[in-house]
């Protein structure tokens, strides 16, 4: 019977219970924190919520040890340090309204309490009202006086210490850390007036200065990038896409340069991915793959972004308005002219 599967033992007829916030916050954390990367993409966009014109994150063994994260934004006042640990506590939505058309990259409050469930987590904050910085330790909620600039620290130690079966699929610190250096250079990318520095065991490993979105690219993605591709920007139906594509001969054999992103979030679309490269269908073959960096922006009305947990996934209104206007946006910037419409891809 099922008590023969492993782990259903005694598992029939036993009693529903309310599970504690913990083991709550520790279930949730293991849909948006797969490893080291995952944190620093959510501390680095609360510091962007925080409107930070300077972002610096220090590592150690790829971030398995620690990451902080620091910034230079409107910070996070006293009374209100215990709730930006709690579950489902946020400062950047009211109402159903509001999650309608969110303009924040946060608004689920969950991320603090998650990651606080499974590292040793700790928030170092001064807003502009205060005269010295606090600190609250996540573990025993204690508050003590620090020293700071206006801005907030945010520090994450020993990730997955009471989760040893997640700890097990880390990889090498070098691989955490490529991940880390890429979850920070899809932020760099979408918010060029942004500084963001990367320090790993004490040693400055990324810089990107504030600038315009054109030598932010150059700065990235490098000049040969920019020498084998085309600038876009078209306005097609109520969307703007913008950005840069790589020209046909300067596709590549993995699909290691293509950054697509809906209202300055970073995404995974396949409607989106599928776009561009219908745009390419006469001029690229077999596996070869379009370098681009893509920023499409549409009123939030006609986007879902509470898709899923970590945002990496969005739902489009009109997924064939999109389609569409990806791939004339694409096709106008490579000069290239297609009559026939595009097939959308099977859902
Ligand atoms: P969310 O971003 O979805 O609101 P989080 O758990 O990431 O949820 O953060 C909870 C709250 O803590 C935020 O709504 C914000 O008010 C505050 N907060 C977190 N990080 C920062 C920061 N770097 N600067 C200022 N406030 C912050
Ligand atoms: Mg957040």
């Amino acid at each position: 019977g099922l008590s023969t599967i492993p782990g259903m033992t005694d598992t029939l007829r036993r009693p529903i219970r309310e599970l504690p916030d913990e083991l709550i916050s520790q279930i949730a954390a293991g849909e948006v924190v797969e490893r080291p990367a995952s944190v620093v993409r959510e501390l680095v966009d609360n510091a962007l919520d925080a409107g930070a014109r300077q972002i610096t994150v220090r590592l150690a063994a790829g971030g398995v040890r620690a990451i902080l994260v620091e910034d230079d934004g409107g910070g996070i006042a006293a009374a209100e340090l215990p709730l930006a640990l709690r579950r489902h506590a946020t400062s950047k939505i009211d109402t159903l309204q509001d999650l309608e058309q969110v303009g924040t990259m946060g608004f689920r409050g969950e991320a603090l309490a998650a990651i606080g469930s499974i590292a040793e987590l700790s928030i170092t904050s001064r807003t502009p009202d205060d005269g010295h910085a606090l600190r609250i330790d996540a573990r025993t909620g204690e508050i003590s006086p620090a020293a700071r600039a206006v801005g907030t620290t945010v520090e994450v130690r020993e990730l997955f210490f009471a989760t040893p079966a997640r700890r097990k699929f880390l990889k090498t610190d070098a691989t955490e850390l490529a991940h880390c250096l890429e979850a920070v250079r899809r932020h760099a990318l979408a918010r060029p007036a942004v500084g963001f520095a990367v320090w790993h065991e004490g040693r400055l490993v990324e810089q990107w200065r504030p600038t315009t979105l054109e030598q932010r690219l150059r700065d990235v993605l490098g000049l040969d990038f920019m020498a084998a591709s085309r600038e876009v920007l078209a306005q097609v139906g109520p969307l703007v896409v913008r950005g840069r594509v790589g020209l046909p001969e300067a596709a590549r054999a993995r699909a290691d340069l293509q950054y697509a992103y809906v209202n300055g979030r970073h995404v995974r679309d396949r409607l989106v991915a599928h776009g561009v490269r219908s745009a390419y269908e006469d001029v690229l073959h077999g596996s070869r793959q379009p370098s681009y960096v893509l920023f499409i922006d549409i009123t939030p009305e006609r986007v879902d972004v509470n898709v899923h947990p970590t945002k990496i996934e969005v739902r489009f209104r009109d997924s064939r308005e999109v389609h569409q206007a990806v791939r004339r946006a694409v096709e106008g910037a490579l000069a290239l002219s297609r009559t026939a419409d595009a097939a959308l891809p099977p859902d």
